[in-house]
């Protein structure tokens, strides 16, 4: 296991999983190499795919199998994050180049639970600390910074093993299941072509994401593309028009399954 863990081995083991190819990854090696968390969590923003929750769901009876915790769901109680974008005219804040959507719906309930989780209460009453793996991978390795924080100790196994997207495909594969990226249906870090690909596959969902686009108040922003509204994308695929090549890149997701980093098939 990681180098980062072997000292504090008496302290919480808590990971956080984003639902998508990465962080099922870690979960598998750490089956396999017997190395069991006190705690999972998934956070559901409301918005996820339904093969998405079907996948979490049918890879939390999986770990239990194999001697693992199974996945607890936690969320943000008072609306799903669609709701909370409709009520306030505004599209998720990745719109706007901030991450607030990730932090409020993804990180702060996974904290708030564990904030009630007496194993965590009795290390941080003992002066010990939580320590918390993310499944970033080798190529996100930017994003895998270890912050000074009193509560918790950050690992990214996935970096420390020098495993990329390749690696973890191939372990999701093995293991029997489809590699999936997760995500919110109408996230602004979307592709093209996923949206594209929304289009054909979920088509109420995409309706209800160019819904969100409409009734938001664009006004630093296009849509949910930023410099593009969705609905003039697939507008313009519908009608079989190349409008859209020379516009500027996505911006990436903050949430820790959420990146986008498989090319178009
Ligand atoms: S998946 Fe996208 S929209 Fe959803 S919380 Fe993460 S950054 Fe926000």
């Amino acid at each position: 296991m990681s180098e980062t863990l072997t000292p504090q081995s008496t302290w919480p083991l808590v990971v956080s999983f984003g639902g998508g190819t990465n962080s099922a990854a870690m979960l598998i090696e750490m089956t396999r190499r017997k190395v069991v968390p006190d705690l999972i969590t998934f956070a559901d923003t409301g918005g996820e795919l339904p093969e998405t929750y079907a996948f979490v769901k049918e890879f939390s009876k999986w770990l239990v199998e194999r001697g693992m915790p199974e996945v607890t769901w936690v969320r943000y109680e008072k609306e799903t994050l669609e709701a909370n974008c409709i009520r306030q005219t505004m599209l998720p804040s990745l719109a706007y180049g901030f991450k607030g959507c990730s932090q409020k719906y993804k990180i702060q309930p996974q904290e708030k639970y564990a904030n009630n989780w007496l194993p965590a209460k009795t290390i941080w009453k003992a002066g010990g600390k939580v320590i918390k793996l993310i499944g970033y991978d080798a190529g996100e390795h930017h994003r895998a910074k270890i912050p000074q924080d009193a509560k918790y100790v950050y690992a990214y196994p996935l970096v420390e093993w020098g495993w990329g997207r390749k690696e973890c495909v191939a372990t999701v594969q093995s293991a029997g299941f489809i590699p999936a990226k997760s995500a919110c249906f109408f996230c602004p870090a979307s592709k093209k072509w996923e949206v594209l690909a929304l289009a054909k596959s979920h088509p109420q969902l995409l309706e209800r994401a160019l819904e969100m686009e409409r009734n938001a108040k664009c006004e630093v922003v296009k849509g949910l593309g930023r410099n593009w509204r969705w609905e003039d994308l697939v507008k313009a695929d519908s009608m079989q028009m190349k409008l859209f090549d020379d516009l500027p890149d996505e911006v990436p997701c903050g949430c820790y399954d959420g990146e986008v980093t498989e090319e178009k098939p």
